[in-house]
């Protein structure tokens, strides 16, 4: 075993240092030498030597002796081994970082996980809501043990390894001094507990899986991508933590004739050239019913109308988007004889292009043939 330092000179300190001196010492160095935060090959070394320092002089006892006796060599038994009790890394981590960590309670009430569902719904159902039942596979608590998981009747035992921390110490001698390992515990799996007789529906675990049935009840309004948080619905917690929540993801499918931009609908009519040029009235389908629709004499394709109130319910807060109603005049690709002669008549008229928006359109295409 290589010579010990002087505990005093680990820690840079005189031999008169203040309790607090010493602690302050420590901090600074036990921080610069963590094996978390420096990784140089012998930052594990000293933080071992200057965690051993401190662990003498902070402890007035093992200070006094100390300072009369000089080192003790633990491995000869001298004064109760109190030089290696070498705490492993957890706690310095506990102590400087609030906590946390690797330490936690295995017993402590922990939330259950949050379940996500993505459920198709028609066009028609987004905007007016629909009720309906799904089927969701999640975990729950044993229902014969209460999440126990021990035998009605029987109760998990504080393992006698660990006292129920779950966690273990391993010491090892090796050429550099003691180490002391934490890890999980061996008797009781890390989970702090025995069960000696395991309940039979769960096996032991506390859990069962199950096929549950939820009724969701989807809002009128919502869109497509809206996601609906069910809380309590996710998979149940363990030790009496409460249940996570169930997020369900809305995928609206698209409809052939309605499109939707938020609460708004769209759609687009065909119209005959006659129907455009002359007015006519007509019919509309909307999300509910059909109503009539009145169109002007000189009508331009691609014109919309507005139908108030005609569009989706608003999820949050009264009322109703609009519809638009798109109108496009549909060139005939099929005429009959008569049909043909009666157009080339109509387009033999003089002063055809009478309306002013015909007119300036047709001017702007005559000016551009001209390049300018
Ligand atoms: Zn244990
Ligand atoms: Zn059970």
């Amino acid at each position: 075993m290589a010579e010990k330092r002087d505990y005093y000179e680990v820690l840079g300190l005189g031999k008169s240092a203040s309790e607090e001196e010493i602690k302050k010492a420590y901090r600074k160095l036990a921080r610069q030498y963590h094996p978390d935060v420096n990784k140089a090959d012998d930052a594990e070394a000293k933080f071992k030597e200057v965690k051993e320092a401190y662990d003498v002089l902070s402890d007035s006892g093992k200070r006094a002796q100390y300072d009369q006796y000089g080192h003790v060599d633990p491995n000869q038994g001298m004064g109760g081994g109190f030089s290696g009790d070498f705490g492993g890394f957890g706690d310095i981590f506990d102590m400087f970082f609030g906590g946390g960590g690797n330490r936690r309670d295995p017993n402590a009430p922990q939330r259950g996980n949050d379940l996500q569902y993505t459920m198709t719904i028609e066009f028609k159902e987004a905007v007016f809501g629909k009720e309906t039942d799904i089927t969701i596979p999640r975990t729950e608590n044993c229902d014969t043990c209460n999440g126990s998981g021990a035998k009605p009747g029987t109760r998990p035992e504080t393992c006698s390894v660990c006292h129920g921390s779950g966690q273990q110490e391993v010491v090892q001698n090796t050429p550099f001094g003691r180490m002391v390992n934490r890890r999980a515990c061996s008797n009781c799996g890390g989970r702090g507990q025995i069960i000696r007789e395991k309940c039979t529906t769960c096996g032991g675990n506390g859990k069962v899986k199950k096929q549950r049935k939820i009724h969701v009840r989807i809002p009128a309004g919502v869109d497509d991508g809206a996601q609906l948080r069910m809380a309590g619905e996710g998979e149940g917690g363990l030790r009496g933590g409460p249940a996570g929540d169930l997020y369900i993801i809305i995928r609206v499918k698209s409809h052939d004739f309605f499109d939707r931009e938020g609460d708004d609908i769209y759609c687009e009519i065909p119209l005959t050239f006659a129907q455009a040029a002359l007015g006519d009235e007509i019919e509309i389908p909307t999300l509910t019913e059909k109503v009539k629709l009145k169109i002007p004499a000189g009508t331009q394709t691609g014109t919309y109308f507005r139908l108030k109130g005609k569009g989706v319910p608003k999820l949050r807060g009264i009322g109703q988007g609009d519809q638009h109603v798109k109108v496009v005049v549909v060139t005939p690709s099929k005429l009959n004889e008569e049909q043909k002669e009666l157009l080339r008549q109509f387009a033999s008229l003089d002063g055809e292009f009478t309306h002013e928006h015909e007119q300036s359109f047709f001017d702007r295409m005559k000016r551009a043939f001209r390049g300018d």
